[in-house]
């Protein structure tokens, strides 16, 4: 009925017969997402309706029909293998997997903390690369057996969809979900009302908030929901988009996701009997009130001994991981001073003192804004271990931070890296999956069985590229048709879209969010040259792209119109397409389709980027500058490296530079060896400009295979699951439970040595350096004895180290290639002056340098710039 709304709407769950009743359990738990057998149940059981519900169980549950459901309860068949399928759940839900051979070292628990998850199209919750991240975490956590619990928000309307105006403008709409047509369930109470948390606003105002769980296999996800009765409206809207912008939305949204998540897990253990997290881990800034949070409870005087700042500052960071993921300052979360004081004035946590948290979040180094708050450098102080997302990410956090930790060398900053993955079963295309299984019998990626991809016949990896192209090609045809009738087109204005595309020809895809930096229109710097491929009458090219801009960036917005300008143009819409409302979804057919992912962001401003490694799991070919996980992972046979124009170039030239380079490796290397005009090497038969004998394509087969075989694991969230347990839980669950022991003794021992050296820090000095045992010509192999005299004012010489570091002298007196030695402490010269002494051997010839550094010294310290104090002689 036109124009008549409802007051009132609801959804009602379907009751299920007996027999098949554990059908909505399949459909409950997300598992099904990744899970084939499952999926492929629900397709079987009516693939029409399967299809019209967008793959998704709960409603695909819902439609059908009651006489329907008798019918299904009644086909033994049919039942057995849903009893099979719930018995493999239950297996998968409660046995022991990786994880469970770890040890007892291992955390019990571990929070995951993320503003968005990219699970399932189903549910909706996600913008881009971070979202996608989170969910493949948690789905690997799942299947690794990784005890993560994932704490988020419940926006009402998740991230926008994405369409196209006549003259090509995105357009935005934000569809409404209802929490009950979702997989989720309320977190309730035992008398059966929603539980909920609270969180106090200023001017006597309340945020309230309801918690929904979603089942991610075996990992539970909490996610916060303020649209509940008893909040006023603005509190209500609070969670109503993703990344809400306007006056202090995006403020509250941060503090319900970090301190209203831990209240929420709180919750979560009480109702649930699940341990208590022993590691905190806030992906990205956005969540990084969690530390004052958990700080809160620490200092509650309701608390038998109430810890106070320092100590709970201490036994918090010890548990606490954090993961920066972005390389620009322009992308980081800050907020005005004044707005946090606003926030924390409302008594957000009235025992914490509010200037101990503004100092958290303060840009007090050199080049930062005094009047801002910094979510990333807040996040960084509130853990004691941090990570970048690539190698090379790593190197550019740690310069990028290094005014935190002034005086030391850039490599000496603590953040380390651990490269993002991809969760394989997601991102595996089914018929991949089927292939493996069937030719080579590996059922996953990280079986020794998958190099064996080797062995299979070229001919029926081409074969299996071809379909899966088509694939592509089809869904490229559906997708366009519908958006080009969006746009406005009629009937036969729109017949063409049914032969866009070519299943033959080489198929390159660029898909991804469209900030500046990403560069969606490189390819548009020479129209003529793009033309010209597209249209190469031997080796032509055919492009899929795709990719939302954010709704406030004009600039995002206005490449993408110029890029399906472009594509409108009647001689080349055949061969480039832009398709609009980039998802997961489309994203699981257009990875597999594509022969070649292509990339070409600013180095070093991705950060890691995922999407080319969906496209090596599936046998695609990267296309890419050497940024993000690229820089580390390409080895000159898995694809090929744009080269980089980054020394000195102005953005204008470094443009024409990279995209010439772009243009050339298509033309001269990637279309002829896809169309075999570039011999197999030692195929002999083939001459250089001579198609293969049969057709095939065997050097780029050769590739296909070298990419599956070795970058395959590499890119797996399974390894990166793993890095993750074990260069950062676990040890944080050890120093967690070692500040912990006996009433935190460690913390407030820990905290007590943290104020006397900061107390005493002023006083330490190198007074005076002396060395000896080398002649007027010293050699190489000769032994300095150095002797330094430092001032420790109230400081013993067991909380220092100090240290010589020595190398090649440069021509300002840097030093390069260094090596350190720790000098040993000698005699109490009185007044707090301490001798320390030691050797170096000079090991090179040329100039010869050191100096003599001092440092905090204590256990509980990971990194030796930790507490960013440092004496140089
Ligand atoms: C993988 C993926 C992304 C992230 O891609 P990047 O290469 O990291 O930018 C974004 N959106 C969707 C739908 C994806 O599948």
């Amino acid at each position: 009925m036109n124009g008549v709304k409802a007051i009132r709407r609801f959804t009602v769950r379907t009751v299920l017969p007996e027999s098949i009743a554990p059908l909505g359990k399949l459909a409950g738990n997300l598992r099904w997402s990744w899970h084939l057998p499952t999926s492929r149940l629900f397709e079987e059981i009516d693939p029409a309706a399967w299809a019209a519900s967008g793959h998704d169980p709960v409603s695909f549950l819902g439609s059908v029909t009651r006489d329907k459901l008798q019918q299904l309860a009644a086909d033994d068949s049919l039942v057995q293998r849903i009893r099979d399928l719930d018995a493999d759940l239950e297996e998968y839900l409660t046995g022991d997997r990786w994880y469970q051979g770890l040890g007892d070292d291992a955390p019990r628990s571990i929070a995951y903390f993320s503003p968005e998850y990219g699970i399932s199209a189903v549910l909706p919750q996600y913008s881009g690369g971070l979202g996608i991240l989170a969910g493949d975490h948690l789905k690997s956590a799942s299947d690794l057996g990784v005890p993560l619990i994932g704490v988020g928000l419940l926006y009402q309307a998740g991230y926008f969809k994405q369409s196209l105006s006549r003259d090509a403008w995105q357009q935005e709409t934000y569809p409404v979900l209802d929490p009950d047509g979702l997989p989720l369930t309320l977190l309730r109470e035992a008398d059966g009302s929603a539980a909920k948390v609270v969180l106090p606003l200023p001017n006597g105002r309340r945020l309230a908030a309801h918690i929904w769980r979603a089942d991610v296999g075996r990992v539970p996800l909490l996610l916060l929901d303020s649209n509940v009765a008893e909040n006023d409206d603005a509190a209500r809207n609070v969670t109503d988009r993703l990344y809400g912008g306007g006056g202090d939305q995006r403020l509250q949204q941060e503090l319900l996701l970090g301190m209203g998540g831990v209240k929420a897990l709180r919750i979560f253990e009480r109702l649930t009997g699940t341990p208590a997290p022993e590691v905190f881990h806030t992906n990205e800034g956005h969540a990084g009130f969690l530390g004052i949070e958990r700080i809160r409870e620490l200092m509650d005087p309701a608390n038998e001994s109430p810890m106070t700042w320092e100590e709970a500052l201490t036994a918090g960071r010890a548990s606490t991981v954090f993961t920066t993921h972005t390389p620009v300052p322009a992308g980081i979360d800050r907020f005005e001073r004044s707005q946090i004081e606003h926030f924390f004035h409302a008594g957000l946590a009235p025992c914490v003192p509010t200037d101990r948290v503004l100092a958290l979040g303060s840009e007090n180094y050199v080049g930062g804004d005094p009047d801002k708050f910094n979510m990333a450098v807040m996040g960084l102080r509130l853990a004691q271990r941090a990570n970048g997302v690539a190698k090379l990410h790593g190197q550019v956090s740690r310069s990028m931070f290094s005014g935190l930790w002034p005086g030391f060398d850039t490599q000496e900053v603590p953040i380390t890296s651990v490269t993002n993955g991809v969760h394989v079963p997601t991102w595996v295309d089914p018929q991949i999956a089927d292939f493996a299984r069937s030719t080579f019998g590996a059922e996953s990626i990280l079986d020794p069985e998958w190099t064996r991809v080797y062995d299979v016949p070229d001919t029926d990896i081409w074969a299996l590229r071809r379909r899966l192209r088509s694939n592509l090609v089809d869904d490229v045809r559906k997708r366009l048709r519908s958006s080009w009738t969006k746009r406005g087109a009629g009937g036969a204005d729109v017949a063409w879209t049914d032969s866009v595309l070519d299943p033959d020809v080489l198929t390159i895809g660029f898909a991804r969010r469209v900030p500046t930096y990403k560069r969606l229109t490189l390819m548009l710097r020479e129209p003529a040259r793009l033309k010209a491929l597209l249209l190469h009458p031997e080796h032509p090219i055919q492009l899929v792209i795709a990719g939302k801009s954010h709704p406030a960036d004009e600039q995002g917005k206005r490449m993408i119109q110029d890029l399906v300008r472009f594509t409108d143009d009647p001689e080349v819409r055949h061969r480039i397409v832009f398709l609009p409302n980039y998802d997961i979804a489309m994203a699981r057919t257009l990875f597999p389709g594509c022969d070649v992912w292509l990339n070409n962001p600013l180095r070093p401003l991705e950060a890691c980027g995922t999407s080319g490694m969906k496209s090596a799991l599936n046998g695609g070919l990267n296309l890419s500058i050497l940024d993000g996980w690229w820089d580390e992972m390409y080895d000159g046979d898995n694809g090929w490296a744009i080269p980089t124009a980054d020394d000195g170039a102005t953005a204008e030239e470094r443009d024409d530079l990279e995209a010439a380079a772009l243009y050339d490796l298509l033309e001269t290397q990637v279309g002829p060896r896809f169309y075999a005009k570039v011999p197999a090497e030692g195929a002999g038969a083939a001459g250089p400009s001579e198609p293969s004998q049969d057709g095939v394509p065997h050097q780029w087969i050769a590739m296909i295979k070298h990419t599956m075989a070795t970058l395959g694991p590499a890119v797996s969230a399974e390894r990166m699951l793993q890095d993750y347990v074990e260069k950062l839980y676990r040890p944080a669950a050890r120093a967690g439970r070692d500040v912990a022991a006996d009433h935190f003794a460690l913390a407030r021992r820990t905290a007590a040595w943290r104020s006397r050296v900061h107390g005493n820090w002023p006083a330490v000095q190198v007074e005076h350096v002396d060395s000896s045992g080398v002649s007027d010509e010293p050699q190489i192999g000769d032994e300095l004895t150095i002797s330094a005299y430092v001032a420790l004012g109230g400081l013993d010489p067991e909380d220092v180290t100090v240290e010589v570091a020595y190398g090649r002298a440069l021509d300002n007196d840097e030093l390069s290639g260094i090596s350190v030695n720790q000098l040993e402490a000698g005699d109490d010269l009185g007044s707090g002056r301490h001798l320390f002494t030691g050797a170096i051997r000079i090991d090179h010839s040329g100039s010869f340098g050191y100096t003599v550094r001092v440092l905090p010294q204590n256990s509980t310290l990971v990194s030796k710039a930790e507490m960013g104090l440092v004496v140089n002689a």
